[in-house]
Protein backbone atom coordinates (compact mmCIF):
# COMPACT_ATOMS: atom_id res chain seq x y z
CA UNK A 1 0.00 0.00 0.00
CA UNK A 2 1.09 3.67 -0.98
CA UNK A 3 2.62 5.32 2.18
CA UNK A 4 2.43 9.46 1.53
CA UNK A 5 5.11 11.42 3.32
CA UNK A 6 6.34 13.92 4.53
CA UNK A 7 8.26 16.53 2.83
CA UNK A 8 11.37 17.87 5.25
CA UNK A 9 14.08 20.07 3.72
CA UNK A 10 13.01 19.83 0.17
CA UNK A 11 12.41 16.23 -0.13
CA UNK A 12 10.39 13.69 0.39
CA UNK A 13 10.70 11.53 3.81
CA UNK A 14 10.08 8.28 4.70
CA UNK A 15 7.63 8.43 8.18
CA UNK A 16 9.56 6.15 10.48
CA UNK A 17 6.40 5.74 13.37
CA UNK A 18 4.57 2.56 13.73
CA UNK A 19 1.16 4.63 13.91
CA UNK A 20 -1.01 4.49 10.92
CA UNK A 21 -3.37 6.70 9.35
CA UNK A 22 -6.09 5.27 6.79
CA UNK A 23 -6.44 7.26 3.42
CA UNK A 24 -9.66 6.43 1.72
CA UNK A 25 -10.90 6.31 -2.19
CA UNK A 26 -14.47 7.37 -0.95
CA UNK A 27 -16.43 6.30 -3.93
CA UNK A 28 -15.30 2.61 -3.38
CA UNK A 29 -14.70 2.24 0.29
CA UNK A 30 -11.22 1.50 -0.32
CA UNK A 31 -8.03 2.10 1.87
CA UNK A 32 -5.68 2.76 -0.63
CA UNK A 33 -2.85 4.68 0.60
CA UNK A 34 -2.06 5.68 4.29
CA UNK A 35 -0.26 7.90 6.14
CA UNK A 36 2.36 7.15 9.13
CA UNK A 37 1.77 9.52 11.55
CA UNK A 38 4.91 12.29 12.57
CA UNK A 39 6.67 11.50 15.67
CA UNK A 40 8.04 14.18 17.50
CA UNK A 41 11.18 13.98 16.78
CA UNK A 42 10.01 14.17 12.89
CA UNK A 43 8.11 16.94 13.37
CA UNK A 44 11.80 18.76 15.06
CA UNK A 45 13.11 17.37 11.50
CA UNK A 46 10.86 20.27 10.12
CA UNK A 47 10.85 22.85 12.62
CA UNK A 48 14.80 22.74 12.36
CA UNK A 49 14.69 22.44 8.26
CA UNK A 50 12.25 25.44 8.53
CA UNK A 51 14.76 27.43 10.75
CA UNK A 52 17.33 26.92 8.95
CA UNK A 53 16.12 27.87 5.78
CA UNK A 54 14.10 31.04 7.67
CA UNK A 55 18.00 32.43 8.07
CA UNK A 56 18.52 33.06 4.05
CA UNK A 57 15.32 33.28 2.87
CA UNK A 58 14.09 35.86 5.88
CA UNK A 59 16.90 37.98 4.44
CA UNK A 60 15.89 37.15 0.31
CA UNK A 61 14.77 39.87 -2.13
CA UNK A 62 11.33 40.67 -2.99
CA UNK A 63 11.96 40.24 -6.67
CA UNK A 64 13.74 36.63 -5.69
CA UNK A 65 10.13 35.35 -3.74
CA UNK A 66 7.99 36.64 -6.31
CA UNK A 67 9.88 35.16 -8.91
CA UNK A 68 9.35 31.45 -7.78
CA UNK A 69 5.57 32.57 -6.56
CA UNK A 70 5.04 33.88 -10.13
CA UNK A 71 6.34 30.51 -11.10
CA UNK A 72 4.50 28.69 -8.96
CA UNK A 73 1.50 29.95 -10.31
CA UNK A 74 2.49 28.78 -13.78
CA UNK A 75 3.13 25.07 -12.18
CA UNK A 76 -0.41 25.14 -10.45
CA UNK A 77 -2.49 26.55 -13.66
CA UNK A 78 -0.40 23.97 -15.47
CA UNK A 79 -1.40 20.84 -13.21
CA UNK A 80 -4.73 21.80 -12.09
CA UNK A 81 -6.50 18.92 -13.46
CA UNK A 82 -4.16 16.45 -11.58
CA UNK A 83 -4.36 18.16 -8.38
CA UNK A 84 -8.06 18.18 -8.55
CA UNK A 85 -8.00 14.17 -9.43
CA UNK A 86 -6.42 13.80 -6.42
CA UNK A 87 -8.55 15.69 -4.37
CA UNK A 88 -11.15 13.81 -6.20
CA UNK A 89 -9.38 10.46 -5.17
CA UNK A 90 -9.11 11.01 -1.76
CA UNK A 91 -11.88 13.38 -0.61
CA UNK A 92 -14.72 12.43 -2.97
CA UNK A 93 -16.08 16.03 -4.59
CA UNK A 94 -16.70 15.80 -8.32
CA UNK A 95 -13.61 17.20 -10.59
CA UNK A 96 -15.77 20.32 -11.04
CA UNK A 97 -15.72 21.21 -7.64
CA UNK A 98 -12.40 20.12 -7.02
CA UNK A 99 -10.84 22.24 -9.86
CA UNK A 100 -12.90 25.44 -8.16
CA UNK A 101 -11.35 24.37 -5.02
CA UNK A 102 -7.41 25.08 -6.90
CA UNK A 103 -8.31 28.34 -8.49
CA UNK A 104 -9.74 29.73 -5.03
CA UNK A 105 -6.43 28.73 -3.83
CA UNK A 106 -4.71 30.22 -6.70
CA UNK A 107 -6.42 33.44 -6.08
CA UNK A 108 -4.24 33.65 -3.08
CA UNK A 109 -1.14 33.23 -4.82
CA UNK A 110 -1.89 35.92 -7.08
CA UNK A 111 -2.30 38.35 -4.14
CA UNK A 112 1.56 36.64 -2.79
CA UNK A 113 2.82 37.36 -6.69
CA UNK A 114 2.17 41.14 -5.79
CA UNK A 115 3.64 41.34 -2.36
CA UNK A 116 6.00 43.71 -3.37
CA UNK A 117 3.58 46.76 -3.28
CA UNK A 118 1.96 45.23 -0.28
CA UNK A 119 5.09 45.24 1.97
CA UNK A 120 5.96 48.72 0.29
CA UNK A 121 6.14 50.36 4.03
CA UNK A 122 5.38 54.07 5.45
CA UNK A 123 7.56 57.12 5.51
CA UNK A 124 7.49 60.10 7.19
CA UNK A 125 10.01 63.01 6.52
CA UNK A 126 11.06 65.20 8.97
CA UNK A 127 8.68 64.25 11.69
CA UNK A 128 11.09 66.58 13.70
CA UNK A 129 14.10 68.71 12.36
CA UNK A 130 16.14 66.34 10.52
CA UNK A 131 14.09 63.34 11.99
CA UNK A 132 12.43 60.76 10.05
CA UNK A 133 10.42 57.43 10.56
CA UNK A 134 9.51 54.74 8.70
CA UNK A 135 6.95 51.63 9.45
CA UNK A 136 8.43 48.15 8.45
CA UNK A 137 6.80 44.72 8.70
CA UNK A 138 9.36 41.86 9.06
CA UNK A 139 8.47 38.17 9.05
CA UNK A 140 8.56 35.80 12.21
CA UNK A 141 10.63 33.27 11.43
CA UNK A 142 8.60 29.56 11.44
CA UNK A 143 5.33 29.77 10.89
CA UNK A 144 2.67 26.82 10.74
CA UNK A 145 -0.20 25.85 8.89
CA UNK A 146 -2.89 22.56 10.49
CA UNK A 147 -5.57 22.40 8.12
CA UNK A 148 -9.40 20.28 7.60
CA UNK A 149 -10.15 17.42 5.50
CA UNK A 150 -12.49 19.41 3.51
CA UNK A 151 -10.60 21.56 0.92
CA UNK A 152 -7.39 19.57 0.75
CA UNK A 153 -5.72 22.00 -1.69
CA UNK A 154 -7.60 25.52 -1.04
CA UNK A 155 -6.69 25.68 2.71
CA UNK A 156 -3.27 25.08 2.74
CA UNK A 157 -2.86 27.99 0.10
CA UNK A 158 -5.44 30.18 2.14
CA UNK A 159 -1.68 30.35 4.14
CA UNK A 160 1.43 29.42 2.24
CA UNK A 161 1.65 31.71 -0.24
CA UNK A 162 1.00 34.77 1.97
CA UNK A 163 3.68 33.80 4.78
CA UNK A 164 6.47 32.54 2.56
CA UNK A 165 5.65 35.57 0.56
CA UNK A 166 6.28 37.54 3.39
CA UNK A 167 9.68 36.00 4.19
CA UNK A 168 8.75 33.10 6.53
CA UNK A 169 9.44 29.65 6.54
CA UNK A 170 6.14 27.03 6.96
CA UNK A 171 5.57 23.93 8.46
CA UNK A 172 1.77 22.87 7.31
CA UNK A 173 0.15 19.68 8.81
CA UNK A 174 -2.24 18.73 6.74
CA UNK A 175 -5.66 16.52 7.22
CA UNK A 176 -4.37 13.09 7.30
CA UNK A 177 -7.47 11.95 5.26
CA UNK A 178 -6.58 13.02 2.37
CA UNK A 179 -2.92 14.51 1.99
CA UNK A 180 -1.56 13.91 -1.31
CA UNK A 181 -2.74 17.55 -2.80
CA UNK A 182 -0.76 19.52 -0.57
CA UNK A 183 2.32 16.97 -1.11
CA UNK A 184 1.64 17.79 -5.09
CA UNK A 185 1.80 21.68 -4.19
CA UNK A 186 5.51 20.86 -1.58
CA UNK A 187 6.81 18.99 -5.21
CA UNK A 188 5.71 21.73 -7.51
CA UNK A 189 7.10 24.86 -4.88
CA UNK A 190 10.43 22.76 -5.23
CA UNK A 191 10.16 22.93 -9.18
CA UNK A 192 9.87 26.37 -9.07
CA UNK A 193 12.84 26.84 -7.18
CA UNK A 194 11.52 27.40 -3.82
CA UNK A 195 14.68 26.92 -1.37
CA UNK A 196 15.30 23.86 0.49
CA UNK A 197 13.22 23.75 3.60
CA UNK A 198 10.88 27.57 3.37
CA UNK A 199 8.02 24.46 2.87
CA UNK A 200 7.91 21.78 5.08
CA UNK A 201 4.71 19.12 5.35
CA UNK A 202 4.61 16.38 8.22
CA UNK A 203 1.77 13.93 7.74
CA UNK A 204 0.45 13.70 11.07
CA UNK A 205 -2.19 13.75 14.14
CA UNK A 206 -2.46 15.23 17.57
CA UNK A 207 1.20 14.32 18.79
CA UNK A 208 2.48 16.48 15.44
CA UNK A 209 -0.11 19.09 16.15
CA UNK A 210 0.70 19.59 19.59
CA UNK A 211 4.45 19.39 19.25
CA UNK A 212 3.80 22.20 16.50
CA UNK A 213 1.90 24.32 19.35
CA UNK A 214 4.78 23.55 22.03
CA UNK A 215 7.75 23.76 20.00
CA UNK A 216 9.92 27.17 21.11
CA UNK A 217 10.70 27.88 17.21
CA UNK A 218 7.16 27.72 16.22
CA UNK A 219 6.31 31.53 15.87
CA UNK A 220 3.02 31.04 14.64
CA UNK A 221 0.00 28.75 14.45
CA UNK A 222 -2.70 29.25 11.28
CA UNK A 223 -5.62 26.95 11.87
CA UNK A 224 -8.78 25.91 10.05
CA UNK A 225 -10.94 23.07 11.27
CA UNK A 226 -13.75 22.54 13.80
CA UNK A 227 -14.80 24.40 16.76
CA UNK A 228 -13.48 22.51 19.47
CA UNK A 229 -10.13 21.85 18.17
CA UNK A 230 -9.60 25.40 17.01
CA UNK A 231 -10.77 26.70 20.69
CA UNK A 232 -8.18 24.16 21.94
CA UNK A 233 -5.20 25.20 19.06
CA UNK A 234 -5.64 28.91 20.52
CA UNK A 235 -5.57 28.27 24.10
CA UNK A 236 -2.83 25.93 23.85
CA UNK A 237 -1.04 28.36 21.42
CA UNK A 238 -1.44 31.11 23.74
CA UNK A 239 -0.07 29.11 26.49
CA UNK A 240 3.40 28.73 24.48
CA UNK A 241 3.27 32.48 23.50
CA UNK A 242 2.70 32.24 19.97
CA UNK A 243 0.33 34.13 17.58
CA UNK A 244 -2.65 32.10 16.53
CA UNK A 245 -5.91 32.73 14.42
CA UNK A 246 -7.74 29.66 14.41
CA UNK A 247 -11.13 28.99 12.14
CA UNK A 248 -13.87 26.84 13.16
CA UNK A 249 -16.67 25.25 12.12
CA UNK A 250 -20.34 27.43 11.30
CA UNK A 251 -24.28 26.70 10.74
CA UNK A 252 -24.99 29.48 7.85
CA UNK A 253 -28.57 30.75 7.23
CA UNK A 254 -29.82 31.86 4.18
CA UNK A 255 -32.53 34.30 5.05
CA UNK A 256 -35.53 34.87 2.07
CA UNK A 257 -37.63 37.32 2.22
CA UNK A 258 -41.19 37.63 0.53
CA UNK A 259 -40.46 39.54 -2.16
CA UNK A 260 -37.63 37.08 -3.73
CA UNK A 261 -36.88 35.77 -6.95
CA UNK A 262 -38.27 32.01 -5.32
CA UNK A 263 -36.65 29.91 -8.43
CA UNK A 264 -33.55 31.85 -8.05
CA UNK A 265 -33.58 31.46 -4.21
CA UNK A 266 -34.18 27.53 -4.26
CA UNK A 267 -31.28 27.44 -7.08
CA UNK A 268 -28.90 28.93 -5.09
CA UNK A 269 -30.15 27.13 -1.83
CA UNK A 270 -29.39 24.01 -3.76
CA UNK A 271 -25.71 24.78 -4.89
CA UNK A 272 -24.92 26.04 -1.30
CA UNK A 273 -26.33 23.44 0.98
CA UNK A 274 -25.36 20.66 -1.83
CA UNK A 275 -22.38 21.30 -3.38
CA UNK A 276 -19.55 19.43 -1.97
CA UNK A 277 -22.21 17.25 -0.12
CA UNK A 278 -22.68 19.75 2.39
CA UNK A 279 -19.10 19.27 3.35
CA UNK A 280 -18.42 23.34 3.26
CA UNK A 281 -17.40 25.76 6.23
CA UNK A 282 -19.29 28.00 3.76
CA UNK A 283 -22.41 26.11 3.53
CA UNK A 284 -26.13 26.83 3.93
CA UNK A 285 -27.47 24.87 5.95
CA UNK A 286 -30.26 26.45 7.34
CA UNK A 287 -32.62 28.32 4.89
CA UNK A 288 -34.86 30.91 7.08
CA UNK A 289 -38.13 31.66 5.41
CA UNK A 290 -40.27 34.05 5.76
CA UNK A 291 -43.29 35.40 6.07
CA UNK A 292 -45.61 33.29 3.63
CA UNK A 293 -42.43 32.28 1.48
CA UNK A 294 -42.32 28.77 3.02
CA UNK A 295 -44.44 26.09 1.51
CA UNK A 296 -43.64 27.27 -1.95
CA UNK A 297 -39.61 27.43 -1.32
CA UNK A 298 -39.80 24.19 0.27
CA UNK A 299 -41.38 23.12 -2.82
CA UNK A 300 -39.05 24.16 -5.17
CA UNK A 301 -36.53 23.03 -3.36
CA UNK A 302 -37.40 19.53 -2.88
CA UNK A 303 -38.24 19.65 -6.51
CA UNK A 304 -34.57 20.14 -7.16
CA UNK A 305 -33.19 18.13 -4.52
CA UNK A 306 -34.68 14.83 -5.79
CA UNK A 307 -33.29 15.42 -9.67
CA UNK A 308 -29.40 15.71 -8.41
CA UNK A 309 -27.30 13.29 -9.52
CA UNK A 310 -25.01 11.64 -7.37
CA UNK A 311 -22.27 9.11 -8.27
CA UNK A 312 -18.37 9.17 -7.76
CA UNK A 313 -16.37 12.38 -7.87
CA UNK A 314 -14.24 11.44 -11.54
CA UNK A 315 -17.86 10.69 -12.85
CA UNK A 316 -18.27 13.80 -14.95
CA UNK A 317 -22.80 13.34 -15.16
CA UNK A 318 -21.97 13.46 -11.07
CA UNK A 319 -23.09 16.40 -9.57
CA UNK A 320 -22.31 15.18 -5.70
CA UNK A 321 -19.98 12.92 -4.59
CA UNK A 322 -19.94 10.65 -1.59
CA UNK A 323 -18.86 11.68 2.06
CA UNK A 324 -15.59 11.43 3.61
CA UNK A 325 -15.75 8.78 5.89
CA UNK A 326 -18.61 5.78 6.38
CA UNK A 327 -18.24 6.90 10.09
CA UNK A 328 -19.24 10.81 8.80
CA UNK A 329 -21.74 9.24 6.61
CA UNK A 330 -23.33 7.33 9.13
CA UNK A 331 -23.50 10.09 11.84
CA UNK A 332 -25.05 12.33 9.06
CA UNK A 333 -27.68 9.81 8.21
CA UNK A 334 -28.40 10.13 12.22
CA UNK A 335 -29.20 13.77 12.08
CA UNK A 336 -32.02 12.98 9.59
CA UNK A 337 -33.22 10.50 11.49
CA UNK A 338 -33.11 12.63 14.89
CA UNK A 339 -35.00 15.29 13.32
CA UNK A 340 -38.02 13.52 11.98
CA UNK A 341 -38.17 12.08 16.11
CA UNK A 342 -37.30 15.67 17.46
CA UNK A 343 -40.16 17.51 15.43
CA UNK A 344 -39.32 18.37 12.30
CA UNK A 345 -40.80 17.36 8.65
CA UNK A 346 -38.64 15.28 6.31
CA UNK A 347 -39.37 16.70 3.02
CA UNK A 348 -36.51 14.86 1.12
CA UNK A 349 -34.71 11.86 2.93
CA UNK A 350 -31.54 10.85 0.96
CA UNK A 351 -30.12 8.21 3.80
CA UNK A 352 -29.65 4.80 2.85
CA UNK A 353 -28.81 6.08 -0.60
CA UNK A 354 -26.38 4.04 -2.77
CA UNK A 355 -24.59 4.56 -6.27
CA UNK A 356 -24.86 1.12 -8.28
CA UNK A 357 -21.29 -0.74 -8.63
CA UNK A 358 -20.58 1.53 -5.64
CA UNK A 359 -22.36 -0.28 -2.90
CA UNK A 360 -19.20 0.44 -0.97
CA UNK A 361 -18.28 4.10 -1.73
CA UNK A 362 -19.73 6.43 1.30
CA UNK A 363 -22.39 7.89 -0.44
CA UNK A 364 -25.22 9.58 1.03
CA UNK A 365 -28.45 11.10 -0.86
CA UNK A 366 -29.59 14.64 0.07
CA UNK A 367 -31.74 15.73 2.75
CA UNK A 368 -34.55 18.32 3.04
CA UNK A 369 -36.17 19.09 7.00
CA UNK A 370 -38.92 21.35 7.03
CA UNK A 371 -40.40 23.45 9.98
CA UNK A 372 -37.15 22.27 12.07
CA UNK A 373 -37.59 23.27 15.72
CA UNK A 374 -34.55 25.22 16.75
CA UNK A 375 -34.00 22.57 19.67
CA UNK A 376 -33.30 19.76 17.36
CA UNK A 377 -29.87 18.23 17.02
CA UNK A 378 -30.06 19.22 13.23
CA UNK A 379 -30.63 22.54 14.11
CA UNK A 380 -28.39 23.30 16.45
CA UNK A 381 -25.15 20.99 15.60
CA UNK A 382 -23.00 21.45 12.85
CA UNK A 383 -24.26 18.86 9.95
CA UNK A 384 -21.25 18.75 7.80
CA UNK A 385 -23.69 16.99 4.95
CA UNK A 386 -25.97 17.29 2.43
CA UNK A 387 -29.37 18.13 5.04
CA UNK A 388 -30.75 21.45 4.64
CA UNK A 389 -32.92 22.86 7.26
CA UNK A 390 -35.79 25.02 6.87
CA UNK A 391 -36.80 27.10 9.99
CA UNK A 392 -40.13 29.41 9.35
CA UNK A 393 -40.04 32.93 11.07
CA UNK A 394 -42.76 35.43 10.98
CA UNK A 395 -40.89 38.62 9.99
CA UNK A 396 -37.59 39.72 9.24
CA UNK A 397 -37.06 40.94 12.35
CA UNK A 398 -37.74 37.33 14.05
CA UNK A 399 -35.46 35.84 11.54
CA UNK A 400 -32.26 38.32 12.43
CA UNK A 401 -32.76 37.03 15.62
CA UNK A 402 -32.83 33.88 15.15
CA UNK A 403 -29.48 33.93 13.16
CA UNK A 404 -27.91 35.84 16.00
CA UNK A 405 -28.44 33.88 18.38
CA UNK A 406 -26.81 31.27 16.60
CA UNK A 407 -23.27 30.19 18.27
CA UNK A 408 -21.67 30.61 14.85
CA UNK A 409 -20.90 33.25 12.87
CA UNK A 410 -19.00 32.47 9.92
CA UNK A 411 -20.73 33.49 6.38
CA UNK A 412 -25.01 34.44 6.13
CA UNK A 413 -27.20 35.25 3.13
CA UNK A 414 -30.28 37.22 2.28
CA UNK A 415 -31.96 37.08 -0.52
CA UNK A 416 -34.40 40.07 -1.54
CA UNK A 417 -35.04 42.39 -4.04
CA UNK A 418 -35.31 45.09 -1.28
CA UNK A 419 -31.83 46.98 -1.45
CA UNK A 420 -33.52 48.70 2.40
CA UNK A 421 -33.91 45.34 3.95
CA UNK A 422 -30.41 44.15 2.56
CA UNK A 423 -28.75 47.02 3.82
CA UNK A 424 -29.90 46.69 7.51
CA UNK A 425 -28.92 43.23 7.43
CA UNK A 426 -25.69 43.69 6.40
CA UNK A 427 -25.31 46.02 9.25
CA UNK A 428 -27.06 43.96 11.82
CA UNK A 429 -26.41 40.03 11.14
CA UNK A 430 -23.61 38.93 13.80
CA UNK A 431 -21.16 37.12 10.67
CA UNK A 432 -18.14 37.73 9.48
CA UNK A 433 -18.90 37.21 5.91
CA UNK A 434 -22.21 38.46 4.36
CA UNK A 435 -24.34 37.74 1.09
CA UNK A 436 -26.57 39.87 -0.57
CA UNK A 437 -28.12 37.12 -3.01
CA UNK A 438 -25.25 35.35 -3.12
CA UNK A 439 -25.15 32.44 -1.09
CA UNK A 440 -21.80 31.59 -0.40
CA UNK A 441 -19.78 34.60 0.39
CA UNK A 442 -16.01 33.58 -0.07
CA UNK A 443 -14.64 36.68 -0.09
CA UNK A 444 -11.80 36.98 -2.70
CA UNK A 445 -8.02 36.21 -2.50
CA UNK A 446 -7.41 40.36 -1.61
CA UNK A 447 -10.27 40.80 0.79
CA UNK A 448 -9.83 38.48 4.36
CA UNK A 449 -11.78 35.74 5.07
CA UNK A 450 -12.99 34.89 8.73
CA UNK A 451 -16.17 34.41 11.04
CA UNK A 452 -17.42 35.76 14.14
CA UNK A 453 -18.07 33.90 17.05
CA UNK A 454 -17.20 30.21 17.42
CA UNK A 455 -16.36 30.54 14.41
CA UNK A 456 -13.21 32.22 14.33
CA UNK A 457 -10.77 31.98 17.43
CA UNK A 458 -8.35 35.34 17.35
CA UNK A 459 -8.19 38.40 15.75
CA UNK A 460 -7.18 38.45 12.04
CA UNK A 461 -8.46 36.56 9.64
CA UNK A 462 -7.16 34.39 6.91
CA UNK A 463 -5.48 35.97 3.66
CA UNK A 464 -5.94 39.61 2.12
CA UNK A 465 -4.28 42.15 3.87
CA UNK A 466 -5.15 40.81 7.24
CA UNK A 467 -3.16 37.65 6.21
CA UNK A 468 -0.10 40.00 5.79
CA UNK A 469 -0.90 41.08 8.88
CA UNK A 470 -0.98 37.98 10.52
CA UNK A 471 2.40 36.60 9.12
CA UNK A 472 4.54 39.66 9.61
CA UNK A 473 5.66 42.37 13.20
CA UNK A 474 5.77 45.90 12.91
CA UNK A 475 8.73 47.92 13.30
CA UNK A 476 9.38 51.49 13.59
CA UNK A 477 12.24 52.85 12.96
CA UNK A 478 13.13 56.40 13.93
CA UNK A 479 16.35 58.01 12.37
CA UNK A 480 18.54 60.93 12.77
CA UNK A 481 21.65 62.13 10.67
CA UNK A 482 22.82 64.93 12.73
CA UNK A 483 24.04 68.43 12.26
CA UNK A 484 26.95 69.70 13.72
CA UNK A 485 25.14 72.09 15.01
CA UNK A 486 22.72 69.60 16.60
CA UNK A 487 23.89 67.78 20.04
CA UNK A 488 24.13 68.96 24.29
CA UNK A 489 22.09 67.60 26.95
CA UNK A 490 18.93 67.60 27.67
CA UNK A 491 16.99 65.26 29.82
CA UNK A 492 13.33 66.67 29.08
CA UNK A 493 10.85 63.83 27.07
CA UNK A 494 11.75 63.89 23.59
CA UNK A 495 8.78 66.58 21.58
CA UNK A 496 8.72 67.23 18.32
CA UNK A 497 10.25 70.95 17.31
P1 LIG B 1 -10.93 18.78 12.46
O1 LIG B 1 -11.05 19.84 13.46
O2 LIG B 1 -11.31 17.40 12.83
O3 LIG B 1 -9.42 18.67 11.93
C1 LIG B 1 -8.70 19.82 11.51
C2 LIG B 1 -7.22 19.57 11.75
O4 LIG B 1 -6.99 19.41 13.16
C3 LIG B 1 -6.68 18.32 11.07
O5 LIG B 1 -5.41 18.59 10.54
C4 LIG B 1 -6.62 17.30 12.20
O6 LIG B 1 -5.61 16.35 12.03
C5 LIG B 1 -6.34 18.17 13.42
N1 LIG B 1 -6.91 17.61 14.65
C6 LIG B 1 -8.05 16.87 14.75
N2 LIG B 1 -8.26 16.53 16.04
C7 LIG B 1 -7.25 17.06 16.77
C8 LIG B 1 -6.92 17.04 18.15
N3 LIG B 1 -7.68 16.42 19.06
N4 LIG B 1 -5.80 17.69 18.56
C9 LIG B 1 -5.03 18.33 17.66
N5 LIG B 1 -5.29 18.36 16.33
C10 LIG B 1 -6.39 17.74 15.88
O7 LIG B 1 -11.76 19.27 11.16
P2 LIG B 1 -12.06 18.46 9.85
O8 LIG B 1 -13.07 17.41 10.15
O9 LIG B 1 -10.82 18.07 9.15
O10 LIG B 1 -12.73 19.61 8.97
C11 LIG B 1 -14.08 19.96 9.05
C12 LIG B 1 -14.31 21.12 9.98
O11 LIG B 1 -13.52 22.24 9.56
C13 LIG B 1 -15.74 21.62 9.96
O12 LIG B 1 -16.12 21.92 11.28
C14 LIG B 1 -15.68 22.88 9.12
O13 LIG B 1 -16.69 23.83 9.37
C15 LIG B 1 -14.35 23.40 9.48
N6 LIG B 1 -13.83 24.31 8.47
C16 LIG B 1 -13.84 25.64 8.79
C17 LIG B 1 -13.40 26.55 7.85
C18 LIG B 1 -13.39 28.02 8.15
O14 LIG B 1 -12.84 28.74 7.37
N7 LIG B 1 -13.96 28.47 9.25
C19 LIG B 1 -12.94 26.11 6.60
C20 LIG B 1 -12.93 24.74 6.33
C21 LIG B 1 -13.39 23.86 7.29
Amino acid sequence: MKTISHWIGGKPVEGTSDRFGPVYNPATGAREKQIAFATVDEVDAAVAAARAAFESWGQSSLAKRTAILFKFRELLDAHRDEIAELITAEHGKVHSDALGEVARGMEIVELACGISEKLKGELSTQVSTRVDVASIRQPLGVVAGITPFNFPAMVPMWMFPLAIATGNTFVLKPSEKDPSASFRLAELLAEAGLPDGVFNIVQGDKVAVDRLLEHPDVAAVSFVGSTPIAKYIQLKAVEHDKRVQALGGAKNHMLVLPDADLDFAADQAINAAYGSAGERCMAVSVVVAVGDTGDELVGRIAERAKSLRIGPGDDPASEMGPLITREHRDKVASYVASAADQGAEVVVDGTGYSVQGHEDGFFIGVSLLDRVPVTADAYRDEIFGPVLCVVRAETYDAAVELINASRWGNGTAIFTRDGGAARRFQLEVQAGMVGVNVPIPVPVGYHSFGGWKNSLFGDLHVYGNDGIAFYTQGKVITTRWPDPADGGINLGFPSNS
